[in-house]
């Protein structure tokens, strides 16, 4: 999330600190793609793909302007069940609350040549659900196909969960790969659990740079595996809530 409020947790960049990251991934030469561009490009040393989960309104009004200047495209997972709406899906810790994007909102993006994917219909957690609730979570493939015309073939899972049982049924729904945060799940092949790296509050342009060339990997792999460990909090508090 790139947002000027006070967030509870780390999970998000100011617009400030999101100009300064891009400008440093900039000036080291690197070409950004939308991920399918990504996915598809055989030389992908020199290639980065900026992504945004969940679609919050935050990233049309302070991600956008900084990546419009610098002519990037970037790459959105809605979630077509909020569109529009407060994220209500979300534990509420400190009465926050964020404001998903709209479809019009979406679909500038797509028109500035950014792609727009999905992130589950309602941000579920797709490792424990039932075969028939995966497969309504996956049919928001088709609720943005048929508000923009085109969805991203790539999914991003919500809270980066993706196990045996999920991804063929990804494979099923059309989609040909997955993102999560990289963490090894058995059973699952690995264009179905494609690693990202996580860009947070504490993050500088020099942990950037080093995230960027793959300096201190191992480090930054395990500071990610913490963030999702605290994400994942939320699945556990959201599902204790329903009983
Ligand atoms: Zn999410």
């Amino acid at each position: 999330m790139v947002t000027p409020r006070f967030v509870w947790g780390a999970t998000r960049v100011t617009p400030g600190q999101f100009f300064k990251h891009i400008d440093a991934a900039r000036r080291l030469g690197f070409r950004f793609l939308t991920l399918s561009d990504y996915l598809a490009c055989s030389e992908t040393s020199q290639c980065l793909a900026v992504t945004f989960d969940d679609g919050y309104e935050s990233v049309y009004q302070y991600a956008r302007p900084v990546l419009n200047r610098f002519n990037i495209p970037a790459t959105v997972f809605c979630i077509p069940g909020y569109t529009g709406q407060y994220n209500t899906w979300d534990v509420n810790i400190g009465w926050q609350r964020f404001r998903h994007m709209n479809w019009h909102q979406l679909h500038e993006l797509q028109q500035d040549g950014w792609e727009i994917g999905v992130h589950g219909l309602s941000h579920r957690d797709l490792t424990v659900l039932e075969s028939h609730d995966i497969e309504k979570e996956l049919s928001a493939r088709r609720i943005v196909e048929a508000h923009l015309g085109r969805c991203s073939p790539v999914i991003a899972y919500p809270f980066g969960n993706v196990n045996a049982a999920v991804w063929p049924l990804c494979q099923t729904a059309g989609f040909r790969a997955g993102i999560g945060l990289g963490i090894r799940r058995d059973g699952v092949p690995p264009e179905y659990n494609i690693e990202r790296v996580g860009v947070y509050l504490f993050d500088t342009a020099r942990s950037m740079r080093e995230k960027i060339l793959a300096k201190n990997k191992r480090f930054y792999h395990i500071i990610s595996n913490i963030m999702n460990v605290c994400s994942n909090g939320s699945v556990i508090v959201k599902k204790s809530s329903w009983f």
